[in-house]
């Protein structure tokens, strides 16, 4: 210990501490183990509020003003000291003032004074008002509890409004496929319709220039279709135009296109077909449908045209050819297939009769 005096007598000695003891802000405490008394300098009642001197000058007046969430740990910290299980006295605590708010303080203590048995008979302690210095860092724990709170608030909302949104553009993304289905789709028979084969075909003839493949198209035309409505009606009709387009479907290969150009007239694209491949998936469609009974004694058939793609050609070139193979194929007796002519040699065309029978 450092000894800043040297005083030769004890009154002396007694007067210079009293000063010191009544000048300190800290309060401090003396404790005699043999008689329970406990001395607190003027600045321990002052930093509590208390008027000086006025409690009573024992243990209890101290374990009476220990915060009770704060009681049990301080107890069990000073037994291991007095004991002699641990060498150092410094722990923080709260104790309450005379207007019933608790203070912070850090309480340090020195024995100076053992028993025969090494337990302590007095020790003198100091109580240290930390109360800004805790409250500062209980707010900032506070503040920082807080922004954890809202950010992980945050974060579970920026969480919810991404899976809202991904079901948002899910929805958006149905839609779009909706409207692209219907708009290239033929309500009736649910094959495309017109506008979707004109922008296959053309799609189709691009790539049949850049790779030189060939290009084959067909139109067929289901015969003596009108009768069918006269005869039994005309939602018979459309059963018809629906059994036919269900049964081309699966018997064409999945590049090729079908669709309904209007009224009872079909086309298909066959891209890398040549006019032999064409001509043969044709007489086996035909085939097909004049064996098929949409419902008993209900049948049907169908004449067919088709033109090859001649790299020079338009899509109009390619379908016109394809037109006027139908037109032959009606004129030579329907159900049947016709190629297409060379342009040389295509007949002209005249008012087909009605030669054969559904
Ligand atoms: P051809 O062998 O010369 O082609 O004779 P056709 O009777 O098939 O030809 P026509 O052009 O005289 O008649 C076609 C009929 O198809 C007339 C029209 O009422 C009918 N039709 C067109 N679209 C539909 C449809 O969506 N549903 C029904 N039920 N009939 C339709
Ligand atoms: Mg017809
Ligand atoms: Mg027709």
């Amino acid at each position: 210990m450092h000894r800043t005096y040297q005083h030769s007598s004890l009154s002396d000695a007694d007067a210079t501490l009293n000063y010191l003891l009544d000048i300190i802000v800290e309060g401090t405490w003396d404790w005699h183990a043999d008689t329970g008394r406990v001395e607190r300098n003027p600045g321990w009642y002052r930093m509590l509020g208390y008027e000086v001197g006025g409690l009573k000058e024992d243990v209890f007046t101290w374990e009476n003003i220990i915060h009770p969430d704060d009681y049990a740990r301080v107890i069990d910290y000073i037994e291991s000291f007095i004991a002699g299980k641990r060498q150092d006295y410094c722990i923080d605590y709260r104790c309450k003032k005379a207007d019933g708010h608790y203070l912070w303080i850090r309480d340090r203590a020195r024995i100076i004074s053992r028993h025969p048995d090494g337990s302590a008979s007095r020790i003198i302690g100091a109580h240290e008002n930390i109360h800004a210095r805790t409250s500062t860092q209980d707010e900032l724990i506070e503040q920082n509890r807080h922004l954890r709170d809202d950010s992980v608030t945050l974060e579970h909302t920026l969480q919810q409004k991404a899976r809202e949104l991904e079901a948002k553009n899910q929805e958006l993304e149905d839609k779009i496929r909706e409207v692209e289905y219907i708009s290239n789709t033929d309500q009736l028979t649910e094959i495309a319709n017109r506008k979707r084969f004109e922008e296959k075909i053309l799609q189709e003839i691009r790539r049949a220039r850049r790779y030189s493949h060939p290009l084959s198209l067909a139109l067929f035309d289901l015969d003596l279709f009108k009768n069918i409505n006269d005869t039994h009606g005309h939602s018979a009709g459309d059963r018809v135009l629906r059994s036919i387009a269900d049964l081309v479907r699966p018997n064409i290969r999945s590049l090729d296109c079908f669709a309904r150009w209007g009224g009872e007239e079909f086309t298909l694209i066959f891209p890398s077909m040549a006019l032999d491949g064409a001509l043969q998936a044709c007489e086996k469609l035909r085939g097909l449908i004049q064996q098929h009974e949409v419902k008993p004694g209900l049948c049907i058939t169908a004449s067919f045209g088709v033109s090859l793609f001649a790299r020079n050609d338009s899509f109009e070139d390619l379908l016109r050819r394809a037109d006027d193979a139908l037109y032959r194929a009606k004129a030579l007796g329907r159900n049947r297939v016709e190629v297409q002519a060379s342009s040389a040699s295509t007949p002209p065309r005249e008012k087909q009769e009605d030669t054969a029978a559904p």
